[in-house]
This record gives structure tokens, C-alpha cells and sequence, in this order.
């Protein structure tokens, strides 16, 4: 039996069973390389100020990029049973006020090492729930980073929103604080789903908030959709897609769920007879990719779609996409400094994770020491294929010549044993490998995980894989 998805409109992807289930196998989403789950309690806080003083000191002080800045905020409200996030569920509004106190004091930590008035393109606020703090507190959130750094003009400023705790007057509030990138959650319009996940929010309530971010010019409106959730159907999801195509978000993220009960303690309330099986999840995608893609929209890489006029299209034509742990990204690989519980940063050629529950990160905190719990100093072999993966995920496309000049290797002699493992995904039609570069396949592109796999050192056993979400 041949399973036959028409997956864009210039490329039919037919991929038999045998092949689905070789591609349907766990696996990392490349927002870092080494992946989180390799960082060692070995870096900590002492590595981290080293990192930041390199970066304040070092050779290329004065010509360093710009910074990007994640601030997270674990709170929620209430529960959604797929969530794999960190969170802290409370309904003590109180905490938001707390938590920015603990905030200020790691904003001071870095300042102390960085000085003030550093300059920052981007800013991502992300959760948990950042819509979870009030006006009044994002107001001094905000306040609070631009006494510490110098958001340039331009700077991509964004932020998660929860639909259910937001409302136009407070887009308005985002867009006067200087917001101009806004994702809102979406999963599945679809009543009977929402229930099963935990997570009931209106069609309408959604269109009004999107209508509203249009009003206020947002750069960029994302939504974000999951499929494989219970009580989904390929036929309930095909109504969600098209009702998301319809309200034309400039971006769409559309993942996959996955069921990991024994890590994830929510999902263990969902009823995993309820779940989709694997050839309905493969429609569901199937589907989602053919409609997102008649609709207008262009793929542009794992998870991701854009109309063609956003920031993200355009790079992608242009092959400046780039990849960090929001996803894929218009900015060049810039340091990242990631405040707040659980968040994961990247300064020079380090990955650092903060403390992944409160009274940890506070403990830490109030000792005046950085809340970083571990994290990775990367080696001259992961600097390389971290090139390699990024460069297949970002552009599809990896170019010997420049990836040999930048790191003074010969690709054949030192991925001989990869450049092998590709051969059979070149005769699944995924990929093509030539005498000077890999080149992912139209078709490739939705697999593109699966071909950055080969090139992971650290993906050694499958008891580590199981560890990742599905491909597909
Ligand atoms: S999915 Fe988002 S809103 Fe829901 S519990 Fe998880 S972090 Fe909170």
C-alpha cells in the first residue's frame, strides 16, 4: 500500500509505508546543536561569567553583534494537557510582581559583567504564559530591560499570547510598549479538541485579536497549531486549517504533538485511546501542508509557514534564515541572553540553562550567583556540525567549499561515514549529494530533521532518541 500526499504545489510527495515508518522516528528540532539534553552540570554559573566576559572583553569587542534577549514567565492559568513546557500553573496573579523582582536582580548580574547600554535586535518574551502578567507589570518589565540595555531601532521585539488572556485593548498595550512581532496559540479550533486538551477558546475571540494585531500594523502575526492532539480528525483538522488560512496570519508554526505521559505529567490525562493514529497524523499534515500551501503560503522549513511577503519568506529566498530556540529566525547567530526559570541562552561558542524550578533560580539568585544549572562549552567537532545541521535546516543546502574554508576540514574525509548513511535518503528522493555540496529535495524539506540526524554525533543510541518528539 502506498501512502500519496500531495504536500506542495510544485512537488508530489509519495512515500510508501515502509518508508514513512524510517522517517517516523524520534527526534531533536536542531533550536541548538549539541541539543539541550547534552548540556552537563559541569558548566555552570563560574563558565557562564567567563562566557559573558569573553564577550565583554574579547577580541571582538566593538564589532559584536547586537544581542537577542529571551525572557521567560512560567505562569499559566490553567492547564493544557499536551503541554511539555515549563510552567507553573497558579491562579496568585501575585506571583508575576515577584517574579520580575527576581528578574531585575539576573538583568543586574549580566550588566554587572556586560556593563550597561548593550544593544539588543531582538526580544522574544515567551512561557508559560507572558500574557500572564499585567499591563502594568509587562509596562515595567520592559522599563526594566530598556534601563539595563539599548533595544536598537528596528529591534524585532515579540511576544507569545495566550488568546484566552488577552484582548484587542491589551494588543494595543503590547504594540505602545514597542511590541511588533505577536504568536498567538491557537492548536485547534475544533470544540470536542479543545476539550480533550483543556484549552477552550473561541474561533471568534481569536479573529477579533488577530483583526486587531492587522489594525496595529504587528510585522509579523503568528499562529501556532498542533496536530495529533485527541479527539482530532483528519476532517476536523482540515476545518481548523482552513479556518486559520482564512484569518492570515503572516506566519504559521504547526507542530506535532508529542505523547510522552511518563515525562510530561499532564498528558497523562489525556486518553490515549483518543489519540489519531499514525496514518491519520499523516494526513493531518499531509493536508495541513497542501492547504497552508494553496492558500498561499510557502514552506519554510521544519514546522513552519509564511506568506510570501513576511521577514521569514524573504530570507528564505534569499538564504539568510537562521535558527535559534524560538525557531527559525531573520538574525544572524547573535548571542542570546536568556533570563528568567528554565530559559537556555547562547553567548560565544557556549549553551548555558538556567535553573528549572523557582525556588532553585530564586535560591540562586539570592545568593547573587547566576541561576545557570548547566550547559555545554562546544568543541571544535560540534562547531562543525553545528555548520552543517543549521545549514541543512536553514537553507537545505550544505556547500563543502565554505563549510572547509570556516573550518579548515575536508567534508568527504571527515563525514565519509555520513555522506554514506545519506545515500539512502538520496534514494528515497530527499536529498541529492554531489562532489561539493548536499542538497535537500523539494520533497526533502518536510523531512528535514531526519537528514540533519545523521550528522548528530550524540544521536547514538535509540534509547537517547526515544527521548525526542516524532518526525512526523
Ligand atoms: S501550553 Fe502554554 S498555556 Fe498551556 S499550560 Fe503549557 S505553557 Fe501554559
Amino acid at each position: 500500500m502506498t501512502t500519496d500526499h500531495t504536500a506542495s504545489a510544485d512537488d508530489k510527495v509519495i512515500l510508501s509505508d515502509a518508508q514513512l515508518r524510517k522517517l517516523d522516528v524520534p527526534g531533536p528540532r536542531y533550536t541548538s546543536y549539541p541539543t539541550a539534553d547534552r548540556f552537563v552540570e559541569a558548566f555552570g554559573p563560574n563558565e557562564y561569567r567567563q562566557a559573558l566576559r569573553q564577550r565583554a572583553e574579547g577580541p571582538m569587542v566593538g564589532s559584536t553583534p547586537a544581542l537577542s534577549l529571551y525572557v521567560h514567565i512560567p505562569f499559566c492559568e490553567s492547564v493544557c494537557y499536551y503541554c511539555a513546557c515549563n510552567k507553573i500553573i497558579t491562579k496568585h496573579h501575585s506571583r508575576g510582581r515577584e517574579y520580575l523582582g527576581w528578574l531585575e536582580r539576573e538583568i543586574e548580574l549580566h550588566t554587572a559583567e556586560l556593563g550597561t547600554g548593550q544593544s539588543v535586535s531582538q526580544l522574544h518574551l515567551g512561557g508559560g504564559s507572558p500574557t500572564f502578567l499585567a499591563d502594568d507589570e509587562l509596562s515595567d518589565l520592559m522599563a526594566m530591560l530598556r534601563r539595563a540595555f539599548k533595544i536598537v531601532p528596528g529591534a524585532e521585539l515579540s511576544i507569545e499570547v495566550d488568546p484566552r488572556t488577552a484582548s484587542p485593548a491589551r494588543l494595543r498595550h503590547f504594540a505602545a510598549l514597542g511590541f511588533n512581532r505577536v504568536s498567538f496559540g491557537v492548536q485547534d479550533f475544533d470544540h470536542a479538541v479543545q476539550v480533550a486538551v483543556h484549552r477552550i477558546q473561541s474561533h471568534q475571540s481569536v479573529s477579533e485579536l488577530v483583526t486587531e494585531a492587522r489594525a496595529l500594523h504587528f510585522e509579523s502575526i503568528n499562529a501556532d497549531l498542533i496536530y495529533g492532539l485527541p479527539r482530532q480528525t483528519p476532517e476536523s483538522f482540515k476545518r481548523t486549517i482552513t479556518q486559520v488560512a482564512e484569518l492570515r496570519p503572516s506566519r504559521i508554526a504547526l507542530y506535532a504533538y508529542a505523547h510522552l505521559p511518563a515525562r510530561f505529567k499532564p498528558q497523562r490525562r489525556i486518553d490515549s485511546q483518543a489519540l489519531p493514529s499514525a496514518e491519520q497524523r499523516m494526513r493531518m499534515l499531509g493536508d495541513a501542508i497542501a492547504g497552508f500551501i494553496a492558500n498561499g503560503y510557502v514552506y519554510i522549513g521544519m514546522d513552519h509557514f509564511a506568506l510570501p511577503g513576511d521577514a521569514l519568506a524573504v530570507a528564505k529566498r534569499q538564504g539568510r534564515l537562521h535558527r535559534n530556540f524560538q525557531g527559525y529566525t531573520t538574525q544572524p547567530d547573535a548571542d542570546l541572553i536568556a533570563l528568567g526559570v528554565s530559559s537556555i541562552g547562547r553567548v560565544g561558542a557556549t549553551y548555558s540553562q538556567n535553573a528549572k524550578t523557582l525556588p532553585e533560580y530564586q535560591d540562586a539568585l539570592a545568593q547573587g550567583r547566576f541561576p545557570i544549572v548547566r550547559g555545554v562549552a562546544l568543541t571544535r567537532d560540534d562547531l562543525l556540525r553545528r555548520a552543517v545541521i543549521m545549514a541543512l535546516m536553514c537553507q537545505g543546502r550544505v556547500d563543502f567549499e565554505s563549510i572547509e574554508l570556516a573550518h579548515l576540514v575536508k567534508v568527504p574525509e571527515v563525514f565519509a561515514s555520513e555522506l554514506n548513511q545519506l545515500r539512502e535518503l538520496e534514494q528515497m528522493g530527499l536529498v541529492q549529494v554531489g562532489e561539493q555540496e548536499i542538497q535537500v529535495t523539494a520533497t526533502g524539506w518536510f523531512f528535514v530533521r531526519g537528514i540533519a540526524m545523521v550528522f548528530d554525533r550524540h544521536l547514538q543510541s535509540d534509547k537517547v532518541r526515544e527521548r525526542f518528539s516524532r518526525i512526523i
